[in-house]
């Protein structure tokens, strides 16, 4: 029996990727601000209807250049519940992460738990739209704004989601993307940073490209953020087909949902103001233990499946983190089933067979 792994990256037909690969030969433009980057950082805002986003090489730079654009320091209030690299990049731009606990419900930062964490040192508050799902906005804001403190959001998982019927990249001093390949929407390698201000753009627009200003001028210190023609032509193939891998992700999600119907495992509590984009398949296991078993009996049946996130953040070992219960006890019940474009219905049912037969043991 074949694998199912718990993603493969879409790939465009591969004639409309050469047809670009064609003019980049003809203009032997390879990378810095080419044609392709500039067209996908366009559809991208068309797409989204979104006033402004720059194209970067990854998340993590998407990150650490929001960071560095706000100028924030001393501490930074964040969620202990995501990537390694929401917390990687506030400490390698010299802030201090702070660990506020999650919901229960949502597995988003708990806003009513972010204010006994400020302190005269707090600059700004971190979080990630955990799996897609839209954190609770309107409060985060209300805070920030009482504490004047920045908020960026991690949008990594976001692309396609919709907060109060707008892109979900609209809110927050500055939202990041990643356009990993295996995002639901991808470069190959790939990020982007979305903000509605034309100054941060435009100070995010020198940071990504060495603080030049200008031929033998740099402006403050900057970085390597670009990306490259191969990489947005990936992108523009990707885009004209993000319609139906949402529509795609949706039927998926739905018929996983109607298979396990009457099982006593949970899913994360979706924001009610928001449209999803099933950009993941978490479900919730009664303990540890019972995740173990069910994941180690999927493998068995060549399913591969993945503990996102786990260990939570406030463990690793560049941190200090005071207690967060909430997010312990859900990094250590959760596990992603496998979601992709190409994956049928049969394969959900293997999935889902093999997982109620588990759970059955
Ligand atoms: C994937 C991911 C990132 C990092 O993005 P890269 O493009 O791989 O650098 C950051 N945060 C979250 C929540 C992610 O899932």
């Amino acid at each position: 029996m074949a694998m199912i792994p718990i993603n493969r990256p879409f790939l465009p037909p591969r004639d409309e990727y050469q047809n670009y690969l064609k003019d980049v030969w003809q203009r032997n433009w390879l990378t810095n601000d080419g044609p392709l980057a500039n067209e996908l950082e366009k559809n991208i805002k068309d797409y989204l209807s979104i006033n402004h986003c720059l194209f970067l090489s990854n998340g993590t730079i998407a990150l650490q250049v929001a960071i560095k654009a706000l100028d924030l320091k001393g501490e930074i209030i964040t969620t202990p519940f995501s990537y390694v690299a929401t917390t990687s990049s506030i400490v390698w731009e010299n802030c201090t992460p702070v660990f506020c606990d999650i919901n229960p419900l949502s597995f988003n930062i708990d806003p009513h738990q972010i204010e006994q964490h400020i302190t005269p040192r707090t600059s700004a508050i971190l979080a990630t739209h955990v799996y897609g799902n839209p954190c609770d906005i309107d409060t985060i804001e209300n805070i920030a704004k009482k504490h004047g403190l920045k908020v960026i959001y991690d949008g990594a998982h976001c692309f396609g989601t919709k907060y109060k019927g707008k892109s979900v990249f609209h809110y927050g001093d500055i939202t990041t993307a990643s356009f990993h390949a295996t995002k639901l929407f991808h470069t190959i390698e790939g990020g982007a940073v979305f903000t509605s201000s034309t100054e941060l753009l435009n100070k995010m627009a020198r940071l990504k490209n060495f603080g030049f200003t200008g031929v033998e001028r740099f402006d403050g210190v900057g970085i390597n953020g670009k990306n490259s023609e191969f990489h947005a032509a990936m992108g523009l193939c990707n885009l004209k087909y993000v319609d139906s891998i949402l529509q795609k992700r949706k039927a998926s999600s739905c018929y996983y949902d109607d298979r396990l119907k009457g099982l006593h495992i949970t899913k994360p509590f979706l924001n009610p103001d928001s449209e999803f984009n099933f950009s993941y398949y978490p479900i919730v296991f009664k303990d540890e233990q019972e995740l173990l078993l069910v994941k180690s009996a999927l493998e068995l049946a060549k399913i591969s499946t993945r503990r996102y996130f786990y260990p939570a953040l406030s463990s690793l070992n560049y941190v200090t983190a005071g207690p967060v219960p909430i997010a312990d006890r859900i990094s250590k019940t959760v596990l992603c089933l496998p979601l992709y474009f190409d994956l049928s219905d049969e394969e959900i049912d293997t999935v889902c067979n093999a997982l109620i037969r588990a759970l059955n043991t």
